[in-house]
């Protein structure tokens, strides 16, 4: 195979570049990190289940008029996407307190929120990304006050399209962060949805249970973390049952 030139790599993914100008290669690897990377790990089979469980979830919010950057899947274990300008913004709705929201206002895991809640935060490692308003969005020109309309827009929208469609099968979204890009066609410009979407950004909890089917399992240490992701694959029929094992074998290239 030829060699393809990396242009980034971070904590999950690494990025290479598309075969055609305009394109990138999304490669999804195993690993896990949580609390700005101070705990790693490796989450087998991960890579290989992202992959499609964020190919699933892009391909439905297209069908629904979302504009993403998902081209194809091309693996396994990699994506072809548009290459976009990424907006340094994490955009996290939250639908039932949890993880952040509830350690700093002391609001109890599980309690549903009175009605969905957006925030931001300025992705920077360094500063670990902290929370800001859209005031400093705009302010500093991470974004315009048009795309910030935008930006709204789309996570209310694809927060409702995916809150029925995992609760269809038997999983609450609970919260979840999305990031969005800028794709140029010529002088136009459009925000698109970017990055995965995937237990490692969602949390799900089974809708009868509450038993956590996400990324948490990993970062609290409540074991059983590979069949959590499994589990979340198999509802959305994206898994066969048989199918579990070819998580786990080698990368073969379809
Ligand atoms: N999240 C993420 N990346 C981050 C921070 C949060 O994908 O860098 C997701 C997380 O998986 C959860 C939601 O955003 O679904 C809200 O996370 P929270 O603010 O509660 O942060 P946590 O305490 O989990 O780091």
């Amino acid at each position: 195979m030829a060699r393809r030139r990396q242009l980034y790599e971070g904590k999950a993914k690494i990025l290479f570049e598309g075969p055609e100008p305009g394109t990138l290669v999304q490669y999804f690897k195993d690993d896990a990190t949580a609390f700005n990377a101070q705990k790693k790990g490796v989450i087998t089979g991960k890579g290989v289940l992202n992959n499609r469980i964020s190919e699933y979830l892009m391909q439905r919010l297209g069908e629904i008029g979302i504009p993403t950057h998902f081209v194809r899947r091309l693996n396994m274990r990699e994506q072809l996407i548009r290459e976009v300008e990424i907006i340094p913004v994490e955009v996290v709705v939250r639908n039932v307190a949890a993880g952040s929201l509830s350690a700093r206002l002391g609001i109890q895991e599980g309690t549903r929120l009175p009605r969905s809640i957006v925030e931001y935060y300025y992705k920077n490692d360094a500063l670990n990304d902290p929370m800001v308003s859209e005031e400093h969005i705009t302010a500093f020109g991470w974004a315009h006050p048009a795309d910030m309309d935008d930006i709204v827009n789309l996570t209310l929208r694809i927060n409702d399209f995916l809150t029925g469609l995992f609760l269809g099968v038997g999983i609450s979204l609970i919260d979840f962060k999305v990031e969005f890009g800028r794709l140029w066609e010529n002088e136009d410009m459009r925000i698109v949805l970017a990055d995965e979407i995937s237990p490692d950004n969602c949390r799900l909890w089974d809708a009868k249970t509450n038993e956590k089917m996400d990324k948490d399992r990993f970062r609290r240490d409540l074991g059983r973390v590979e069949e959590a992701y499994q589990e979340v694959a198999r509802r959305l029929g994206i898994l066969p049952e048989a199918g579990v094992r070819d998580v786990k074998g080698p990368e073969i290239m379809q």
